[in-house]
Formats: structure tokens, C-alpha cells, sequence
């Protein structure tokens, strides 16, 4: 099967720009051996470029918005990802970023003024009221990501104007009204998820 670079859900289409992550989620499909979401075939076998994303941005005038998520963290890809959302933007459509909320400390430098000139809205997963809950679901590859999510999740509102964190209702300990709490304390919006809903 063909890796997929763009694919629709209801009416967003959702653009795949890299198969890395920063973390090794536990509830990932991705850990547990699937490369599908719904139907599609995420797995990447190299980083895509800009330009074979915009092939396929099809007419923003058809999407409500256009959403960077895929089977790997979009900030990895940050030249891919920041190219394509200014073309979006140029053409008059809405661009949304799902992220682990750990750019800044993957590329060590605040990326959200970059950001913020070609993203709408951001959607950050937090899935933890504390570190030991995060290390447990999310495993972090780098030492430190806990502290350096909780500082982006603080940082994020003064640079762009809708910022959504969530966390996943269904895994194990995850409270639900602490991780709101932290959310809404740290200038955001709480996105109550469920575990194995996609989108
Ligand atoms: S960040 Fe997303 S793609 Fe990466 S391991 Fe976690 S759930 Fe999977």
C-alpha cells in the first residue's frame, strides 16, 4: 500500500509529514504494530517535502481547516511543516498543528513565533496530571520532556490565539479534572478525549 500524505476527516483534511516522534505513546497504534488509522496507511518511509505536500492540498476553499497529524510528530519536520502552512494560509485556508508540545525542546530555541505566523490553532496532547503518569503512557525519548511540555503549554497562549490541550479519558490513572485544572491554569482550553477515538 502507498503511504499516505493527505487524508480526510470529515471536513478537514489531515496532512501525515513525518513518521518520527519524540515519544513512544503506550495507546499508539504505532506501539502496538498497526500502521493504519481508520483506513489509511500512515507509515513513512522518509520525511516528506514540502512540495509533495502541496501537491495534494487539493482547494482550500473545500476544508474547514487543515490539520498537521500523522503517525509521527509534525514538529520534527519543521521546514516541511512551516512551508506548507504558509502556502495554506496564502490561499486563504485555516491551519491547525497537533503536537506533543515539545518543539522547543526537541529543536532548543522557542519556534512558536514561527508558529505563529502561519498557524491557527494549536492542539497539544498533555495525557498526564503528573510526570510519573507521563513517563509511564508517553515515554519521552528525551530527558526533561515533562517540565519542557508544561512550560510550552504556558508559553503557547501569548503567541497564538487558540490553543487546545488534552488528555485521554480510559488510561490508566489519567485524572481527568487534574490534568483540566493544569490546563486551564496555564492560560489554555481542556480537550476531554477518549481513548481510541481519532481526529
Ligand atoms: S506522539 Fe502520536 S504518533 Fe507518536 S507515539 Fe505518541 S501517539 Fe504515537
Amino acid at each position: 500500500m502507498l503511504a499516505t500524505l493527505v487524508y480526510d476527516i470529515r471536513n478537514s483534511r489531515y496532512l501525515n509529514i513525518t513518521g518520527r516522534c519524540t515519544l513512544r505513546c503506550q495507546f499508539c497504534p504505532k506501539q502496538q504494530g498497526s500502521q493504519q488509522v481508520r483506513q489509511y496507511q500512515l507509515a513513512l518511509d522518509k520525511q516528506p517535502k514540502a512540495a509533495e505536500i502541496i501537491a495534494q492540498l487539493g482547494q482550500v476553499s473545500e476544508y474547514d481547516e487543515y490539520v498537521f497529524c500523522g503517525f509521527g510528530e509534525p514538529t520534527l519536520n519543521l521546514s516541511t511543516l512551516l512551508e506548507v502552512a504558509h502556502t495554506i494560509k496564502q490561499r486563504g485556508g485555516r491551519v491547525r498543528l497537533n503536537t506533543d508540545g515539545l518543539a522547543n525542546h526537541f529543536h532548543r530555541r522557542n519556534v512558536l513565533p514561527e508558529l505563529a505566523a502561519c498557524v491557527d490553532a494549536l492542539s497539544i496532547s498533555l495525557n498526564a496530571q503528573d510526570e510519573g503518569l507521563y513517563q509511564q503512557h508517553c515515554q519521552p525519548k528525551l530527558a526533561g520532556s515533562w517540565q519542557a511540555l508544561l512550560t510550552f503549554i504556558k508559553l503557547a497562549p501569548h503567541y497564538i490565539a487558540k490553543v487546545q490541550v488534552s488528555a485521554i479519558e480510559g488510561l490508566d490513572g489519567v485524572d481527568m479534572a487534574a490534568c483540566r485544572q493544569l490546563v486551564e491554569h496555564s492560560g489554555c482550553e481542556f480537550k476531554h478525549r477518549y481513548l481510541d477515538i481519532v481526529g
